[in-house]
């Protein structure tokens, strides 16, 4: 399928968001400048390309959703990342928050679970020319233990609990942010201080799709 072009009426929604998401407190220049470049409408249904710059989830393929603007620029700044450093990304989904990550100049690796989605995300990448370092079809709850250890690890789904092995793949000063509960979620972000120790902090309520176990 053809992807719609990026106008001037796009690019001036988009500025209009972002000058939204600053006004709610969003302030890393990095993760600002990444939600300048992107274009959302590109990761959505062509019939809601109209409402791609409104601060709202909207549904993709598979029964999901692509997330809020403001929790994927939330989320980006909770990881606390530098350019360069090696992110996993949990639930791909769209591909919106990956390619976010992408213009922040991170190194991403990233799953999704649902095999449908993948399939459409990765035609997606292959359209807009965006190449993460490896994006799989599996299942999140492992993370990626070959290609770890990472600087952050940012999960994209409601956890029921806390998957350990994702805080075995952090690096020492890793991020591990993730909303863990049931509807509504609460955003924890959780820093490796050493080899078995863990700093938690807790940054309020938020509604993901659930992290599902086992791959269809
Ligand atoms: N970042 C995405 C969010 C999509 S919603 C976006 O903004 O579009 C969350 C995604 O997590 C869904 O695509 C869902 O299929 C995926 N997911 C759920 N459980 C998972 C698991 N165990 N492993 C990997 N992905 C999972």
């Amino acid at each position: 399928m053809q992807l719609p072009p990026d106008n001037p009426k796009h690019q001036g929604q988009r500025m209009r968001l972002v000058a939204l998401l600053k006004d709610k407190g969003i302030s890393n220049t990095n993760v600002i400048q990444a939600l300048e470049s992107v274009p959302r409408h590109w990761f959505m249904d062509i019939g809601l390309e109209s409402h791609a710059y409104k601060n709202k989830a909207f549904p993709i393929a598979a029964d999901q959703t692509i997330s809020h603007p403001y929790t994927v620029a939330f989320q980006s700044e909770l990881i606390r990342v530098n350019e360069g450093d090696k992110v996993l990304e949990i639930g791909t989904g769209s591909g919106y928050q990956t390619a976010v990550l992408k213009a922040m100049n991170l190194q991403i690796y990233t799953i999704e679970r649902q095999r449908e989605l993948f399939k459409k995300t990765q035609r997606l990448f292959t359209q807009i020319g965006l190449r993460p370092r490896h994006f799989i079809l599996g299942d999140g709850y492992l993370g990626m233990p070959e290609h770890g250890p990472f600087d952050a690890i940012l999960v994209t789904a409601g956890a029921p609990e806390l998957p350990m092995a994702l805080l075995s793949q952090l690096v020492i000063g890793g991020r591990l942010v993730i909303p863990i509960g049931s509807d509504p979620q609460i955003m924890y972000r959780f820093t490796r201080t050493g080899e078995k120790s863990f700093d938690k902090e807790q940054f309020g309520e938020f509604r993901f799709v659930p992290l599902l176990k086992d791959k269809t």
